[in-house]
C-alpha cells in the first residue's frame, strides 16, 4: 500500500500503474525506461502544467476542432496511464483510437485492445484484424499504420512517440501533436505542436479546452493556430527548465 502522506505520492501512484501494466502484458520492458526518462523531465519542469503548456494545449484543442480526420495513436505507456481519458476524448470528438506499438506483438495488441473495448471505445483501429500499410522509409514491426486511421488522418495525436516515427509522419504531410516531457527529443523537435507536459495532466486539460472552444467560430480557432510557432513553444519550455534551475 502506498502511503498518501509520502511527499512523492502522486509520482508513486503512476509508477505503480506502470509496473501493473508491465505485469499485465500491456507495457514493453523499454516502456518502463521511457517512463523513468519522463519522470526526470517532469521533475525539471516542476511537475505542473506551465503557463506555456496551458497555451499549447489550447492550440491543440483548436487543431482537433478544425481537422477533418484526427486520430488518437496509443501505445503501452499511454494505455497504462490514461486509457480512460483517451476513451473520453475519442467519444467526445467521435474519432478513432489506433493501437500503434513500437514493439508490436499480437499478445500486447490483444491486451491493449481489451482495455479500450472494456472502456466502450467502438472505433478502435490497429488491431490484428485491421488493414495496414507500411510507413514509407520505416522498417520493422513499428512501420505498419492502419489504412483507415493514421494513413488517412490529417492530424495525429502521438503521446510519447518514438522520434523516427514522428519524423516519418511529419514527412508524410501529417499535422502532429505530441506530448513529450523532453523538449529536446526528436519527437518534440519534429512535431507540429509539442505539449511539454506529463500525459496524465495533459488529457483532462485538453478535454476541458476542447469543450471550451467547441462553439467558437472557425476563424478564431484558425487565428489561434496561425499565431502559434512550435520552435518558440519549445524555446519557452527549455527556458522554464533553466529558470527553475
Ligand atoms: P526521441 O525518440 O523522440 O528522440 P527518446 O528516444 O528520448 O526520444 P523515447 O524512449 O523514444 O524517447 O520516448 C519516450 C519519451 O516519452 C521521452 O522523451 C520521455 O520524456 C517521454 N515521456 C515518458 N513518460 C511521459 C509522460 N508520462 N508524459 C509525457 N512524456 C513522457
Ligand atoms: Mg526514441
Amino acid at each position: 500500500m502506498l502511503n498518501k502522506d509520502h511527499p512523492r505520492y502522486q509520482s508513486l501512484v503512476y509508477r505503480e500503474k506502470i509496473v501493473e501494466a508491465h505485469k499485465n502484458g500491456i507495457l514493453a520492458d523499454s516502456g518502463m525506461i521511457a517512463h523513468g526518462r519522463g519522470e526526470t523531465f517532469d521533475y525539471l519542469i516542476g511537475e505542473k502544467t506551465t503557463d506555456n503548456s496551458h497555451n499549447t494545449i489550447d492550440v491543440s484543442a483548436c487543431y482537433f476542432l478544425t481537422s477533418k480526420h484526427p486520430v488518437l495513436s496509443v501505445n503501452g505507456n499511454t494505455t497504462a496511464l490514461v486509457a480512460e481519458d483517451i476513451a473520453r476524448l475519442s467519444k467526445l470528438l467521435d474519432i478513432p483510437v489506433e493501437i500503434n506499438l513500437y514493439y508490436r506483438t499480437s499478445e500486447r495488441v490483444a491486451n491493449i485492445e481489451k482495455v479500450y473495448m472494456d472502456l466502450g471505445v467502438d472505433n478502435l483501429l490497429g488491431t490484428d484484424e485491421d488493414d495496414f500499410i507500411d510507413t514509407p522509409d520505416l522498417n520493422g514491426p513499428r512501420s505498419p499504420v492502419s489504412i483507415e486511421g493514421i494513413k488517412k488522418a490529417d492530424l495525429v495525436f502521438i503521446p510519447l512517440e518514438d522520434g523516427d516515427r514522428a519524423e516519418k509522419l511529419a514527412q508524410n504531410g501529417k499535422n502532429i501533436i505530441s506530448v513529450d516531457l523532453n523538449p529536446l527529443s526528436r519527437t518534440a523537435q519534429t512535431s507540429t505542436v509539442t505539449i511539454v507536459d506529463n500525459i496524465v495532466r495533459v488529457l483532462p486539460e485538453l478535454i476541458n479546452s476542447i469543450e471550451k472552444h467547441v462553439d467558437m467560430p472557425r476563424s478564431q480557432l484558425e487565428d489561434k493556430i496561425n499565431g502559434f510557432n512550435n520552435k518558440d513553444n519549445l524555446d519557452r519550455a527549455i527556458n522554464d527548465i533553466i529558470t527553475r534551475f
